[in-house]
């Protein structure tokens, strides 16, 4: 098969390399003229752990390439993925399709052939069959289908997760599509990964519907953590207790700062807009929303708190700046409103991120950042775990405290046992294991 992948960003990127390594043709297409440099250069643009490997093999055997120029990439595909950004469109938050029908029109001009097109960005109901309509508009002789293939990847794990899918959801009821994905994804069909066929509107919705779950399960957990902070529960036993009821799965049920990433977030209100435009209205995932948002100012008042409450000249070392460990993606993460509001109340923060300091330093102002953890812990009043990376779950405790001025942790995502900072002389703040109160509440 021949594949044109439009945009090479995290999704563009790890799936045009990995449709090359199941032995397709695929050219990466980018209107960034910098990203396609740098690829074409063998330097990826973002950090995704194997993808540089996987991209050198495949450009080395002569399957993966790398153009700014659509039209030559579209003419000679017999498939084209639209992989383009949908981020939320400003003031009102439903997605942004503007990316996604400026590629239509291109793609639609540049077809020989039949084609099958195939939305990969994640899109609200209805956008296939707009995409549909503006490609008949711009070239009315084009033979094409379009078809919805929504990504589940994560970043971080992204190439596993692409080469071993839980499931892949095409949506389209024409033959010929059929056919044609059915080639593309035969290698993953014959590692019997689950492949669902369905109505195209029917696909997109499974897409939102299933990040929106997974926003709810994580909002779930930690409302539960408040609650355990409350009444004197570890809310990490909580989640082992439900997690191990089969109906119920132990995944996405970790306390912390809440969710946030490139996806969760738009996609979670990107769906509130469709039920309201459909008069469908949402309201358990309009509550996500809302909680998630109040949770990450709530998390800066819980570091006010083990500072004694004032943050005034106070210097805060924040560990982790990415949504997750093993990206550098910084889009909505929790770090930013948490550090802003840190800022806002009066702290001066140090922070270091193992990959994401790069793409911090253009959303993120006067924050110093180091060069490793201990650099960062130089003289902190208190150090806050922001995101989980595996290196800082085994810090040399005794040197952290040792540079700092007093020995305080926060840490959002339970990295350690309390017990065991509070051994090495913290004071410690976790999530949602707090001691059992003197009482119940009178009323
Ligand atoms: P991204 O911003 O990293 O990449 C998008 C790329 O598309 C950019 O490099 C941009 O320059 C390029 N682009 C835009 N218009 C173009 C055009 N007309 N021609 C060529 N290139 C063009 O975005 P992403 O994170 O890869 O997300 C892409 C889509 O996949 C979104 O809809 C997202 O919701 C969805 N998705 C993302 C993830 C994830 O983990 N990032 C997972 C599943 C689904």
């Amino acid at each position: 098969m021949r594949i044109a992948m439009i945009g090479s960003g995290y999704v563009g990127l790890v799936s045009g390399a990995c449709f090359a390594d199941f032995g397709h043709h695929v050219v990466c297409v980018d209107k960034d003229a910098r990203k396609i440099e740098a690829l074409n250069q063998g330097e990826m643009p973002i950090y995704e752990p194997g993808l540089s490997e996987l991209v050198g093999n495949n450009v080395r055997q002569g399957r993966l390439s790398f153009t700014t120029g659509l039209a030559g990439a579209v003419a000679q595909a017999d498939a084209v993925f639209i992989a383009v950004g949908t981020p939320s469109r400003r003031g009102d938050g439903h997605a942004d399709l503007s990316y996604v029908y400026d590629a239509a029109r291109e793609i639609a001009r540049a077809t020989d052939g039949f084609t099958v097109i195939i939305t990969k960005s994640t899109v609200p109901v209805g956008t296939g069959d707009e995409v549909e309509r503006v490609m008949r508009q711009s070239r009315t002789d084009a033979d094409f289908a379009v078809v919805s293939n929504p990504e589940f990847l994560r970043e971080g794990a992204a190439i596993r997760d692409f080469k071993h899918p839980d499931r892949i959801v095409i949506g389209t009821t024409d033959e010929r599509a059929k056919a044609v994905m059915a080639e593309i994804y035969r290698p993953l069909y014959l590692n019997r990964a689950p492949i669902m066929y369905t109505e195209r509107r029917t696909a997109e919705l499974i897409k939102y519907a299933a990040n929106a779950f997974l926003a709810t399960k994580i909002t779930f957990i930690n409302e539960m953590a408040d609650l355990a902070e409350k009444v004197g529960a570890n809310v990490q036993e909580v989640a082992r207790g439900i997690g191990l009821d089969n109906r119920i799965g132990s995944k996405f049920l970790h306390a912390g700062p809440g969710f946030g990433g490139s996806c969760f977030p738009k996609d979670t209100l990107a769906l509130i807009k469709t039920g309201q435009d459909y008069e469908a209205p949402l309201r358990i995932v309009e509550t996500v929303a809302a909680v998630n948002d109040q949770r990450k100012r709530a998390m800066a008042r819980k570091v006010l708190a083990a500072c004694g409450g004032s943050l005034r000249d106070k210097t805060v070392a924040v560990l982790g700046l990415t949504f997750k460990p093993n990206t550098d993606d910084m889009r909505d993460s929790p770090s930013i409103p948490l550090i802003t509001a840190l800022q806002d109340m009066g702290a001066t923060v140090r922070a270091y991120d193992p990959e994401g300091m790069e793409a911090a330093r253009e959303v993120l102002s006067n924050v110093t950042y180091t060069e490793g953890a201990y650099d960062c812990a130089k003289d902190a009043d208190v150090i806050v775990i922001v995101t989980e990376w595996e290196q800082f779950r085994a810090l040399d405790l005794d040197a952290i405290k040792a540079a700092m001025k007093t020995p305080v942790m926060v840490d959002l995502r339970n990295v350690y046992p309390p017990e065991e900072v509070e051994r090495y002389g913290f004071s410690y703040t976790g999530i949602g294991r707090a001691p059992a109160p003197a009482g119940r509440p009178q009323g």
